[in-house]
């Protein structure tokens, strides 16, 4: 199916036209096998030993997943966190790396606590500012530049092609968590990134069952080898179900992505005039800092993500999530059902996030109910 040149949307709706070979099946079957029959002579001709290293479930999420990223490879993980950390554990203690200040909160956790005792030397910057990002980098001591754009839970955003650049002049990799942006529309591989990183619970599944990671390479090299070394020694692997989950998520991603940038957009533009809002952090918006490097690098549209800041401050924010019916409150991002968290108590001391910010993510309900459910919430949070 690649050879014909169709389009993304088209390989992911039909996990690239993959049908059984045995059954002709057109929705793969769960390998349950936990180990693989040897061959007379010794050797193991299917390929497969043990299933800490692969296993046979994994193979078309991964193709499809490397295709939508434009990688040769792909590897799913157990979680996203297993995933980003595989690409810092590939490092050596003493080396450097250079992480955002606003980022996922527990990965920024694992960095400043973990990596940081196991020896690496961690520098946190505004990756929103490509100086910044430039300031830091020390040429043949940096080996990874670390970033994630949108970056949670302001949504600011970072140049990827400047950033890949900087790096590379210093001789180091570029990682990129592109959870929020997703390969429907932004493909970082394109802009110069080495490696590709996504919280597969989120947008790829969809779903809100299953936790899932995944890492797509630009290259099939050595680099690529330790990161699924890595896999197999932590055992940090995909159950073979929740593999298959991932794959049958991934098969609507394009028309809920669609669907939840147009909501979101909607969202944005409407609570951006509403009197008990005092901003809108989206990069849909042309007054949003990161707008203009979001329209380079993003396409069809700027996310499901956004965030609110609320007149009356934490009280009210925290009051306005009490109040609604339609939106969840839980933690989380990038499935069907929309969700609202006052991030700054989930994040906790430390955290960069305002005290007044409430995150939606938008899912796929009508745009106009989740408007009018925000709006009676908000009037009602003022008036407590
Ligand atoms: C959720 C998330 C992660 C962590 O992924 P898990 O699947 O929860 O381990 C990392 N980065 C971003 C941007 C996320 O939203």
């Amino acid at each position: 199916m690649t050879d014909r040149k169709f389009t993304a949307a088209s390989l992911a709706a039909q996990a690239m036209g993959w049908i059984d070979p045995v059954t002709k099946a057109v929705v793969p079957p769960i390998h349950m096998a936990s180990t693989y029959l040897r061959d007379e002579d010794n050797g193991y001709s299917s390929g497969r030993i043990y299933a800490r290293a692969d296993n046979p479930t994994f193979d078309q999420a991964e193709a499809t997943l490397a295709a939508l990223e434009g990688g040769p490879k792909a590897l799913v993980f157990s979680s996203g966190m297993s995933a980003a950390t595989a690409c810092f554990l590939a490092l050596a203690p003493g080396d450097h790396v250079v992480v955002p200040k606003v980022m996922y909160w527990s990965l920024r956790n694992w960095l400043a606590t973990f990596a940081t005792h196991w020896g690496l030397k961690v520098e946190f910057v505004d990756a929103d500012r490509t100086d910044a990002i430039a300031a830091a980098v020390r040429p043949g001591v940096t080996k990874l530049v670390w970033i994630e754009t949108p970056a949670n839970p302001t949504w600011s955003v970072t140049d990827i092609a400047a950033a890949a650049d900087i790096a590379h002049r210093a001789g180091a990799l570029l990682g990129v968590d592109s959870t929020v942006a997703t390969p429907v529309l932004t493909r970082p591989i394109e802009f110069g990134a080495d490696i590709v990183m996504h919280s597969a619970t989120k947008y790829l599944n969809g779903h809100s069952d299953i936790i899932a990671g995944a890492l797509v390479g630009a290259r099939d090299d050595a680099h690529w080898a330790k990161l699924r070394t890595i896999r197999a020694q932590l055992g940090t692997i995909l159950g073979q179900t929740e593999a298959w989950l991932l794959m049958r998520g991934m098969r609507t991603l394009f028309p809920r992505v669609d669907w939840a940038c147009r909501s979101a957009q909607s969202l944005a533009e409407r609570l951006a005039a509403h009197p008990m809002v005092s901003e809108v952090l989206y990069p849909g918006l042309p007054s949003f800092a990161g707008h203009a490097v979001s329209r380079k690098q993003m396409t069809g549209g700027f996310g499901g993500m956004l965030s609110v800041r609320i007149k009356g401050g934490e009280r009210a924010a925290i009051a306005t999530a009490a109040r609604v019916a339609l939106w969840k409150r839980a933690t989380s991002l990038g499935g069907v059902e929309s969700l609202i968290e006052h991030r700054a108590s989930i994040e906790g001391p430390g955290t960069p996030c305002p005290p007044d910010l409430l995150r939606l993510s938008v899912g796929v309900e009508d745009s106009g109910d989740l408007f009018d459910d925000l709006d009676q919430a908000l009037r009602r949070a003022d008036n407590a």
